[in-house]
């Protein structure tokens, strides 16, 4: 008899845990629903933007303008941006380029050119890019 109450018992503590659980369940749910109701920020629709092949061209072009990488006869921003994004290589080094979205990294891609005449030299990564511009001051380099 008391192995039967026993067993009651614990069938009606198992019961309460599980309608607890169900409960919290229920209400974590509503608590998503709420949040992917909301609407976007700005900075998330930016942040999809620029995950797209079209956000991100705008967005590594517009920089090489601000770091005053000039457009030649020789080539177009679009014609550069293509080459920049699938360049497998380090021109100097070798190195495997890291892919191009992704935090600065030592083989980081970057677009080596004149800081004086703003014209485009080669595809390196960011370690020979520093590395010209401290031991090459005649590159027209910075070092920055
Ligand atoms: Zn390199």
């Amino acid at each position: 008899m008391l192995l039967w109450q026993n067993t009651v018992l614990s069938l009606a503590n198992l019961h309460l845990s599980l309608t607890k659980l169900i409960k919290n369940l229920i209400c974590i749910n509503k608590q998503i629903n709420y949040y992917n109701k909301m609407p976007k920020t700005n900075a998330e629709y930016l942040h999809e933007y620029r995950n797209t092949y079209e956000g991100l061209k705008k967005y590594i072009i517009d920089k090489w303008k601000r770091k005053g990488l000039v457009e030649t006869e020789q080539y177009t921003y679009e014609e550069l941006f293509d080459t920049w994004l699938w360049f497998p290589e380090c021109e100097n080094c070798g190195v495997e380029l890291a892919p191009a979205r992704g935090a600065r990294c030592s083989n980081s891609r970057c677009m080596d050119h004149c800081h004086k005449t703003g014209i485009f030299r080669n595809i390196l990564c960011n370690s020979c890019n520093v590395k010209r511009g401290y031991y090459e001051p005649e590159s027209g380099n910075t070092g920055v």
